[in-house]
């Protein structure tokens, strides 16, 4: 299962248990959940083949919500040649396969999916000290987290002690048992990690 903007989405997303029939292809597989996506159409189940291939394209359905106005203050800055036409052009481009073709990630709150470098990132998995720790190459681990912040507004001093996991959160259904998540993304074009958290 591979996706340009979810890693591991058998481990991160909660598919169901049994093969069903898929609400595209009508097969009877293991599928993603579909209700909770977005839009008008209503979907029960969608296999992952479907989703990946673009399936929802002619749909009004997408699975989540990308940070548009910041992927665009980014391509400016990459590409100071380009037109406002040609950027905008380029940042729906990447919206429209980001919001149709991506895994849907069950969080506390709604956000809009982080960009870096003049793209959408990947998802890679829930935030706790040893992934961090693992990430971490020159700085300290706590000073390496708190510069992955998204939104560095939402950052404060303590967070890492009191809310950051102990332990590495490898599976979708362990995430339920913390009430703070961290979501961590990688950017596809850098070793840039960010950091978004939220809680019930
Ligand atoms: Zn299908």
């Amino acid at each position: 299962m591979k996706f340009k903007y979810f890693e591991s989405p058998e481990l991160y997303v909660g598919c169901r248990e049994t093969e069903v029939t898929c609400d595209i292809c009508r097969q009877r597989k293991i599928c993603f959940n579909g209700e909770s996506f977005f839009g008008t159409q209503k979907l029960r189940s969608i296999c992952p083949e479907c989703l990946g291939s673009g399936k929802l394209n002619d749909l009004d359905s997408f699975t989540c919500d990308g940070d548009l106005k910041n992927l665009k203050g980014q391509l400016r800055e990459l590409h100071p040649n380009l037109t406002d036409e040609e950027i905008h052009q380029i940042a729906g481009q990447k919206s429209f396969e980001l919001e149709k073709t991506t895994p849907h990630l069950i969080t506390w709150q709604d956000w809009s999916w982080p960009c870096a470098d003049g793209d959408y990132c990947k998802f890679i998995g829930y935030g706790s000290k040893p992934l961090y720790k693992s990430l971490a190459k020159d700085i300290t681990v706590e000073e390496f987290f708190k510069n992955s912040f998204y939104e560095p507004e939402s950052y404060y001093d303590g967070l890492w002690t009191d809310a950051v996991p102990e332990q590495s959160i490898q599976h979708y259904e362990e995430s339920n048992q913390y009430s703070t998540l961290f979501y961590v993304f990688k950017s596809l074009h850098s070793d840039s990690i960010i950091t978004i958290w939220d809680c019930d």
